[in-house]
């Protein structure tokens, strides 16, 4: 048995650890990150059943923790591609993205979708440009990847079918937030858990991985 160890359940991630404490207990944290502490000696097995009973209680409560500070993108008509400020334009005549300025045919009370769609399309851009240069570096291969709107996690990689999956938030930020989900996704073809070998692997491939992480505020 780890002492740490992660569950994965419908695409929300649990952070384990086994310590000294009488009871399973889990929780949010202010970052919308969800832990959860476990005596020493108790089963997989009893965890699992533990998580499966929570579940529903979790899900609502990262729901209202998280899903509405995501999309902040209307504040003065702005949206963040990749760190930089982009002005956002209603009614025009066609969806286009240029000199700091995003056009959205869409009138301003159902933007949402048309504006997802549009950093999608960009997100999806810089990925395919990204994501090879990082394949050949690891010398571990995606076999493809989407991009979805996700609340609980930068990113997931399949281990199975080497498919990785891309949080459509990571367009807001850094281009190097990009690269450190996608070094790190590669990571977890080879290396399941966040374990010693797996940050070997991202010290090698990435050594400023830890501050990226860092300025990412890991959900
Ligand atoms: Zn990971």
């Amino acid at each position: 048995m780890d002492k740490k160890f992660e569950i994965n359940i419908d695409s929300i991630c649990i952070e384990g650890e086994r310590k000294k404490v009488k009871n399973l207990h889990l929780r949010i944290t202010a970052t919308g990150k969800v832990k959860l502490s476990a005596p020493l000696y108790v089963s997989d097995a009893e965890i699992g059943k533990f998580v499966t009973e929570k579940l529903d209680w979790l899900k609502k409560h990262l729901k209202t923790s998280r899903t509405e500070e995501f999309w902040k993108f209307d504040q003065g008509g702005y949206v963040l591609i990749f760190a930089e400020p982009y002005k956002i334009v209603y009614n025009a005549q066609k969806n286009a993205v240029s000199n700091g300025i995003i056009f959205l045919k869409t009138s301003y009370d159902v933007r949402e979708t048309a504006l997802k769609a549009q950093l999608k399309k960009i997100l999806k851009k810089k990925t395919e440009e990204r994501l090879p240069f990082w394949e050949e570096k690891t010398g571990l291969y995606a076999s493809s990847f989407v991009i979805r709107d996700m609340t609980t996690r930068w990113g997931t990689c399949n281990v199975k079918t080497r498919r990785i999956c891309i949080n459509l938030q990571l367009v807001k930020k850094r281009e190097e937030c990009l690269d450190y989900i996608l070094v790190h996704e590669l990571g977890h073809i080879i290396n399941r858990f966040h374990d010693k070998r797996f940050y070997n692997y991202m010290n090698y491939n990435f050594p400023d991985y830890k501050r990226v992480k860092k300025s990412l505020g890991e959900p």
